[in-house]
């Protein structure tokens, strides 16, 4: 089954306004050290806080929070896992 890698680059640019958080909260959550978004700890690719695998179930979220992100900075692509 297919799968969704996600990334935020770059995550210095998150102006921390929480519209992926309350758009995609799966996914996404806010670092309590910097406020910046993060991929929830379950989802990261080798630890990394800006580079998650998710279920293809939330897909349409990170399309929708990726879209809706100010300052463009969540990518995200299909991947076969
Ligand atoms: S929508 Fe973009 S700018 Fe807003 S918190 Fe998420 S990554 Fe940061």
């Amino acid at each position: 089954m297919a799968k969704i890698r996600v990334w935020i680059d770059p995550r210095d640019n998150c102006i921390s306004d929480m519209v992926c958080v309350s758009i995609c909260p799966d996914v996404f959550e806010m670092s309590p050290e910097d406020n910046k978004s993060q991929i929830v700890e379950q989802y990261r690719k080798d630890g990394n806080i800006a580079e998650g695998i998710v279920p293809e179930d939330f897909k349409d979220c990170v399309e929708q929070a990726a879209a809706a992100c100010p300052v463009q900075i969540i990518h995200f692509e299909e991947v076969a896992e």
